[in-house]
């Protein structure tokens, strides 16, 4: 059995955020604390200022005896930034949490029916569809949950979930100065999962999603099912963004008037945000057919990527602004493919799966029109979506053997 978690990140209004400035206040407060400590913490660890470290690092260089470390790193920093002192045990309580999240790990509550309110600092009512924050040194505020929220709060709790924790987080950006934007409520689930027994396969393709995501489903080493999303419409409404986006931005690179460039610049990013949130749509819900495909099946997830040199490559290459937002979606693809893969007990693993190379031969295949490959050695052809599947059928047997369990990728914050 493994401990999985998922996130549900709940935005607080701007309304709020308006009328309550110091909602805000606490919040940057409790990031610069946050920031301070683990900057502090990681030099006294490294000797290095800024160290660039991947969260398995992370993980070796936070054993328990620094703790007494971090402890007292803690309560230098929180006070100076006006922070209540129990928000500093908490922090120390959870002290390795705090360096992963960036975030200050707050206990919490979830009240289905009508359960005592047991005096938490975040308290989740289903009932009356609110959230209240409270417990803060700051007078309490609530906030809606909408009906998605509920929704998904309500799926997470027939899959066995139980809410752990939450955190008051303040997205910070990057511009000419930093400054800090959204504001949300992150709650924590987390439930025990044991790795399903596979018997299947369900292959994806994804290395290009202004192509289309191909997936086939294997079953006792035979290609059983294929899908390709999304569907033609999607990708032509997707292709149109980008034009008339390009186009505008022409526009504004010659227009001299610049109340009217300011106008032309507002609607750059209306569509901008329209593309952003269109991308995610279809990531979604290409992410929830493959998981049904596996779940339905207690299939292995074996997706095809490229390796990150490739996709780094690609990302800084001299690509056109519409291929890097789709790189873009395939890189929340996999990571939310992963995350659900996790979430479900689904095995997952990443595999190359060419779609240049002959399934029966291994000799280069050489494209023709319509996307149609054919080997120059042996005269195998097919279609380039199908090659992919082709190779997760010769290697069927190979990778189900492989039975690599539920990894997370990187290590899972030990909450309890
Ligand atoms: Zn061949």
């Amino acid at each position: 059995m493994n401990q999985v978690y998922r996130v549900l990140k709940i935005k607080i209004p701007w309304k709020l955020v308006e009328e309550r400035p110091d909602v805000l206040d606490l919040a940057v407060r409790m990031r610069l604390a946050v920031e301070e400590y683990a900057k502090t913490l990681l030099k006294e660890i490294t000797g290095q200022e800024e160290p660039r470290l991947t969260a398995e690092e992370l993980d070796r260089l936070l054993t328990p005896d620094r703790r007494e470390l971090a402890r007292r790193i803690i309560e230098e920093v929180f006070p100076k930034y006006g922070l209540k002192r129990y928000i500093a045990e908490w922090a120390k309580f959870f002290w390795r949490d705090v360096v992963f999240h960036r975030a200050v790990p707050l206990n919490a509550q979830l009240r289905v029916g009508n359960e005592r309110d047991m005096s938490m600092a975040v308290f989740v009512d289903l009932k009356s569809c609110i959230v209240r924050v409270r417990k803060l040194g700051i007078p309490p505020f609530a906030i809606e949950l909408k009906k998605g929220n509920v929704a998904w709060i309500r799926e997470r709790l027939e899959e066995g979930a139980k809410l752990k924790l939450a955190f008051l987080g303040v997205e910070r950006r990057k511009g000419k100065e930093l400054t800090y934007g959204k504001l949300y409520i992150a709650l924590v689930f987390a439930r025990e999962v044991a790795s399903v027994e596979s018997k299947a396969i369900v292959a994806v393709d994804v290395n290009r999603l202004d192509h289309g995501v191909m997936m086939g489903l294997l079953v006792d080493g035979k290609l059983r099912q294929t899908l390709k999303l999304p569907d033609r419409r999607t990708i032509k409404e997707l292709r149109k963004l980008h034009e008339e986006i390009s186009s505008l931005e022409r526009r504004v690179a010659r227009e001299t008037d610049s109340a009217r460039r300011m106008l032309l610049e507002e609607r750059v990013n209306r569509l901008k945000s329209k593309r952003y949130g269109k991308i995610r749509s279809v990531v979604i819900q290409i992410v929830k057919e493959i998981i049904e495909l596996a779940r339905q099946n207690n299939a292995v997830i074996v997706v095809d990527t490229m390796d990150d040199e490739t996709y780094q490559g690609l990302k800084e290459g001299n690509w056109s602004g519409e291929k890097k937002h789709y790189l873009d979606g395939l890189g929340q693809l996999r990571r939310r493919l992963k995350e659900l893969a996790e979430w479900y007990g689904l095995p997952y693993l990443e595999e190359r799966l060419y779609s240049t190379i002959c399934p029966r031969c291994g000799a280069k295949m050489a494209e023709e029109k319509n996307r149609i490959m054919r080997c120059t050695v042996c005269g195998y052809s097919d279609h380039r979506d199908r090659v992919p599947l082709l190779w997760a059928k010769k290697r069927y047997w190979e990778i189900l053997r492989k039975k690599q369990p539920v990894f997370p990728q990187f290590r899972r914050p030990s909450y309890f």
